[in-house]
């Protein structure tokens, strides 16, 4: 958990560093160097993940199946002595271990707000959609929380499959110890009973070899029976046959330096003895129980009857235990050698018992044991033990490997509904977070485009949560009153603009036209001569431009005031409009008392005389000054030129023109025109004088 948090928040290098620590302390306790390589990797695997922008989940579920799995089960295969069967269950078991701490370390970031300012060294690089983010937080507390609860109910359950297994195994042992007691006791009670028989029927040989043949019947777990003499030497046997096979091998034959013989006859009691082969009297492996009989009252032993019991009639035992096939027994003598053994185990009967502990470094209760290698400490079996009565011990073993594959298939299924719920977790979230995201991305495409109609449309369905469905009314509401806002803003604006338009057309008949008078003035005249003399010239037309100068203004100026002077102004202005007044004529005040006329298209012939109309009508012009109601009149002196638009392109070089004819007309005596027609020899500098 330390390297997981330290290589989250701080990348690969630190990751690399505090995982070396971690290991070293896993070794230690171990005494396994596997951490080291496998938590390394890892380590440094969740940390260029980091970089790379890959929640640590994620990519710790890649590294264990890619990567971590896959090492250890080679580590577990080259350098540990565990089965083979066991290499899966502990490959799996690491897996889950590296996912709980994994999704626990990630669960502590997220939760613990003391690692928040670490956040900031490693800055996610791409901001996450809300979905992604829902998922990776869903299936993070999912995977962690399912993973911690399956693995104590795992554990749990394993405890108590164990304490079953056990109760059970002791259970079998106690009950099968008690039958085979109870075979022995009985097979013991047997020949007793057949000793004491003996005792009473005297000693004709034929009826004991009769009663020895019909007991024998009865009793087929005896693989033979005899009776033997105080000398050892056969009486009776059974069957009968081996009497004879004996009898013809050996004449001497005896069994004097039996323990079976020698315990009954000298110790006078019921004898069971340990596990043997046979001799000569069939070479089984037995057990041999045998009693001495007495004859007519003697002290002394007359003999013994002996039956050996054929060690495989155990199986009847076994058998017993039908309800638990995959047990197995294990019945050896006070020396350790095995009586009977089921066939399973592979163990023959004479054979020592041998057999080492195992499953020392196992977290387990149960007692456990190897028979085939007994070197290695992961178990082959669970075996429980009942002690007889003579020393002898009834094993009950279970295998190991049942058990283990429970674990395993357990592990499986963690390992499965962790991916079964993670699946489902990814499917749930996508739904949840576009219950959310969806209306929202929604709202968000198409709003900015709603007009005023489609404002009223509904765009959210009712599935859509309350909250998002709150915004988007509070969106609707402040985007009327933003189409309110913008329709009285166009209002406003288009009022402002007519304003400007009349402003500006104010304006421009300001720059345009005399205040005084109303004519055009000096600068108009000059803008517009420009085009005039342009059309006309393409037209071949010729233009005039004639320069009104009153005639000793100042006088007037001098006898009426500044206002009689201004009034004469505005009386010839008015009759200036008033005469010439073709739309083409341009009238315009020159400055001060001297006035500009441009007359286009004119006919050179009419020029003058249409000159000399106005002249003399100003002359009988009568203006009343505004002061003093006084009245007089005004002259005008005029220099004018007529000629060929091409003359010039310039209004100086026609004035200049005209103020010459002008000059004149005043140095005449004033109250006179001056005109010249511009031919185009006289152009160049020379005028042609009227
Ligand atoms: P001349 O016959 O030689 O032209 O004599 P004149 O007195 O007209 O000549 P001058 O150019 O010396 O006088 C022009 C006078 O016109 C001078 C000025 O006081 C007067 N004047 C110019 N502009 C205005 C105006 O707007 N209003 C008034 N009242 N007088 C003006
Ligand atoms: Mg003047
Ligand atoms: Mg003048």
């Amino acid at each position: 958990m330390a390297y997981v948090i330290v290589a989250v928040l701080l990348g690969p290098w630190y990751a690399l560093v505090s995982a070396l620590l971690c290991a070293t302390g896993l070794m230690l306790s171990w005494s396994s160097p596997h951490a080291y390589p496998i938590f390394i990797a890892e380590a440094l695997w969740l940390g260029f993940a980091k970089r790379r922008d890959i929640y640590a989940l994620y990519a710790g579920i890649c590294y264990w199946l890619l990567l971590g799995m896959p090492l250890t089960y080679l580590y577990i295969g080259q350098f540990t002595d565990l089965p083979r069967e066991h290499m899966l269950f502990a490959v799996i078991k690491q897996g889950v271990n590296g996912l709980i701490y994994i999704s626990l370390g990630a669960v502590a970031i997220l939760l613990v707000p003391g690692f928040w300012h670490f956040k900031g060294r490693l800055k996610e690089k791409r901001r996450r959609n809300f979905s992604t983010q829902l998922t990776y937080i869903f299936t993070l507390l999912l995977t962690s929380s399912l993973l911690i609860s399956i693995l104590v109910s795992n554990h749990f359950f394993l405890d108590k499959q164990q304490v079953l297994l056990k109760q059970n195994l002791q259970d079998s042992a106690n009950h099968l110890g008690q039958a085979t007691q109870n075979y022995l006791d009985n097979h013991q009670t047997v020949i007793a009973n057949a000793a004491h028989w003996l005792s009473q029927t005297g000693a004709d040989e034929a009826l004991r070899q009769q009663l020895l043949s019909g007991l024998h019947d009865r009793y087929p777990s005896f693989i033979t029976m005899l009776i033997a003499n105080r000398q050892g030497q056969l009486v009776a046997a059974s069957p009968e046959s081996h009497m004879q096979d004996v009898s013809m091998r050996d004449k001497q034959y005896s069994i004097q330096d039996r323990p079976y013989f020698t315990e009954a006859l000298y110790n006078r009691k019921t004898y069971l003895s340990s596990v043997f082969l046979g001799r000569g009297f069939g070479s089984d492996p037995i057990v041999a129980i045998s009693a001495p009989f007495y004859l007519g009252g003697e002290q002394q032993a007359a003999g013994i009857i002996e039956g050996s019991l054929d060690v495989s009639h155990f199986i009847s035992i076994e058998k017993q235990n039908i309800d638990h096939q995959q047990q197995s027994i294990v019945l050896i003598d006070d020396k350790h050698k095995v009586i009977y053994a089921s066939k399973p185990l592979k163990l023959a009967p004479l054979s020592e018992f041998n057999y080492a502990p195992s499953g020392k470094s196992y977290q387990t209760k149960l007692d456990m044991l190897n028979l085939e290698d007994l070197s290695r400490d992961s178990p082959e079996y669970i075996f429980s033990r009942h002690r007889l009565d003579n020393g002898w011990q009834l094993y009950v073993l279970e295998p190991f490997s049942p058990l283990l594959q429970l674990a395993q298939r357990l592990y499986l299924n963690t390992f499965l509904i962790l991916i079964v719920s993670l699946l489902f977790a990814f499917y749930v979230t996508k739904v949840v977070s576009k219950l959310l995201t969806g209306p929202l991305e929604v709202i968000a495409s198409k709003f900015n485009k709603l007009n005023k109609e489609e404002i009223q449309e509904q765009l959210l369905d009712e599935h859509s949560p309350l909250e998002v469905f709150r915004l988007y009314q509070k969106l609707v509401n402040s985007k009327q009153q933003l189409l309110r806002h913008q329709l009285e803003l166009e209002e406003k604006v288009a009022i402002r603009t007519h304003e400007l338009e009349l402003a500006n057309a104010k304006l421009k008949h300001l720059a345009e036209k005399d205040s005084l008078t109303g004519l055009y003035n000096r600068r108009y005249a000059e803008q517009r001569f420009g085009g005039i003399q342009d059309f006309c010239e393409r037209n071949d037309q010729p233009i005039a431009i004639a320069i009104l100068d009153l005639d000793l203004f100042k006088q007037v100026n001098d006898n009426y005031g500044h206002e009689g002077g201004d009034e004469c102004l505005r009386a010839v202005a008015e009759l200036l409009r008033h005469h010439f007044c073709r739309d083409i004529d341009i009238i315009a005040r020159y400055g001060g008392e001297e006035f500009i006329l441009i007359l286009p298209q004119c006919n050179v012939l009419n020029i003058e005389e249409h000159l000399e109309k106005f002249r003399v009508k100003l002359t009988q012009l009568v203006i009343t000054c505004p002061q003093g109601k006084r009245s007089f009149s005004i002259t005008t002196s005029i220099g004018a030129i007529v000629a060929s638009a091409c003359f010039s392109e310039n209004l100086e070089d026609w004035v200049r023109q005209a103020d010459i004819n002008l000059y004149r007309a005043k140095n005449a005596g004033r109250n006179r025109i001056s005109l010249s027609i511009l031919t185009p020899a006289t152009e160049t500098g020379t005028q042609e004088q009227i």
